[in-house]
């Protein structure tokens, strides 16, 4: 009987595949691989009825070749050593893919929040950060925590203050991200993950090269879309899509799937699952059939943005998307994987295309270190030169522009926009240096291999810089 793998199994199984695309020494390679430090953490807390319960928590931190290392803190149940330990080992090379300064580093506490009043959590919350702070594993310089399944910008606000009261210290609001903007969190991490879901796929499908094989044409406009999971990444990542364009034409909720082959519009849906519960009588959609699948309707673009494991060597060969955006983490089998691969589905790695979250992280913390907001020191100063052009414009054609247009026109960019627009340059430098591996690698791969040896690549550039190896 076939034993099913650990999932660090699994992720070393994407490392060695890419491995072998590289000449990179050995000891190298098992330098990179190997997770640097773990931690296990067992303390009591109080609860409200008075008893005490010991809890269980790890953080790891997988590779410290860049530095602060960076990643989330999930509160759940499936937590394990193992679990934590794959998640850091993919944040490394998550970071290392979008050009995200960070080492991978991943927490997790074994609860099940729901169990657990307010007052518990903030306990548990805060007891954790001190241990973290006791073993020195959190620091603006040091590790970065930053929410995750089960936990959120309470929590990131939690732990920030606990770590404070701990350190008197100047950037002491670095130490994590995703908080509240008023406590130094950041304007557009909310939409960020969707976002750059968005501009990751936008940029492939901008590449006639890569769209002819598909029988695609360029661009968005037009574009059959379907998303499961309509959560925080999946909601933003549709709205997106929708106005760029293209034709929302399924979400695949828990409970229900609803279509319409002319577009779903997707605020109406968001605001019927807010009044009622469900997405379910959505208006001017309909519910897809019992026993049909969300991920087997025909499209161009099909983006799993719920689960892991959803595409699997049963549902593969049924997939009929030209193009599959992984938005969710780890949605497709490696068994599945090659399937599609060898159908000619254009798959677009999560380690990329889900990194829109940490590459605004990483603004967060150098708002936070530069103590000043993103935007305000130029923003007027936009405005005015804006203006003066415009003006030198205006006497040039004689043409007016009017107040309202002269607004619009010369508006100087706010935290807003800088974040967008680092995001999305992001995004669409990162797709295009994955595209450059693939192609260097002569189509020998596919772009999740690709994305990895890249990631392989600029690790062991860093390793190369510190003369630690060949
Ligand atoms: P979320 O909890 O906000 O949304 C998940 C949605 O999926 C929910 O609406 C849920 O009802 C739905 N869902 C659950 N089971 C389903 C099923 N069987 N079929 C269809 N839908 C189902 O979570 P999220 O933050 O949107 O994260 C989604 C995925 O993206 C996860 O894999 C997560 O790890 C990954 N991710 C999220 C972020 C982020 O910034 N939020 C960053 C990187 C990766």
């Amino acid at each position: 009987m076939s034993q099913a793998i650990s999932f660090s199994a699994q992720v070393n199984r994407y490392f060695d595949t890419a491995a072998q695309h590289t000449k990179h020494d050995a000891h190298l390679l098992e330098q990179i691989r190997e997770c640097n430090f773990v931690c296990r953490f067992a303390f009591p807390i109080e609860k409200d009825d008075g008893s005490i319960e010991v809890i269980h928590a790890w953080r790891a931190e997988h590779s410290h070749h860049k530095m602060p290392t960076k990643g989330g803190i999930r509160f759940s149940m499936d937590v394990n050593e193992d679990e934590v330990i794959a998640l850091a080992s993919l944040m490394t090379y998550k970071c290392a893919i979008v050009n995200v300064p960070f080492g991978g580093a991943k927490g997790g506490v074994k609860i099940d929040r729901k169990k657990y009043s307010a007052g518990e959590l903030e306990r548990i919350t805060r007891r954790y950060t001190f241990e973290l702070h006791r073993k020195n594993f959190i620091g603006p310089g040091v590790d970065v925590p930053a929410p995750d399944f089960g936990t959120g910008a309470k929590e990131m606000s939690w732990i920030a203050d606990t770590y404070q009261s701990l350190n008197n210290e100047l950037n002491a609001m670095a130490c994590v991200t995703g908080k509240p903007v008023e406590l130094g969190g950041i304007r557009g991490r909310t939409e960020a993950t969707g976002l750059g879901v968005f501009y990751g796929i936008r940029e492939a499908c901008s590449l006639a090269e890569d769209m002819t094989p598909l029988g695609l044409t360029t661009g968005i406009e037009g574009k059959s879309v379907v998303i499961q999971g309509f959560g925080n990444v999946g909601y933003h990542a549709a709205k997106f899509f929708q106005e760029a364009g293209a034709k929302i034409i399924a979400i695949a909720e828990w409970d229900v799937t609803i279509t319409n082959p002319a577009g779903l519009d997707i605020v109406a849906a968001d605001q019927h699952r807010r009044e009622t519960g469900s997405i379910l009588g959505t208006p001017a959609s309909k519910q897809l059939p019992a026993g049909e699948s969300a991920l087997e309707l025909e499209c161009d673009i099909l983006i799993p943005a719920a689960l892991e494991n959803v595409i699997t060597k049963d549902n593969a060969p049924k997939v009929r998307a030209k193009i599959v955006g992984e938005a969710a983490n780890g949605p497709t089998t490696a068994a599945a994987n090659d399937i599609l691969n060898s159908r000619g589905v254009l798959v677009i790695p999560d380690a990329f295309l889900n990194a829109g979250g940490v590459t605004v992280s990483y603004f967060e913390w150098l708002k936070n270190l530069s103590h000043v907001r993103f935007g305000r020191l130029e923003k007027r100063f936009e405005e005015y030169a804006f203006r003066r052009l415009l003006s030198a414009v205006e006497g040039a054609t004689e043409k007016k522009f009017g107040e309202e247009m002269l607004k619009v026109l010369a508006q100087g960019a706010d935290e807003h926009d800088l974040v967008r627009s680092g995001l999305e340059e992001t995004m669409a430098s990162a797709y295009q240096e994955i595209r450059d591996t693939n192609l260097r690698l002569k189509g020998k791969t596919d772009l999740r291999t690709a994305a990895f040896v890249g990631a392989l690549d600029k690790i062991a550039l860093c390793y190369g810089e510190m003369g630690i190896f060949p």
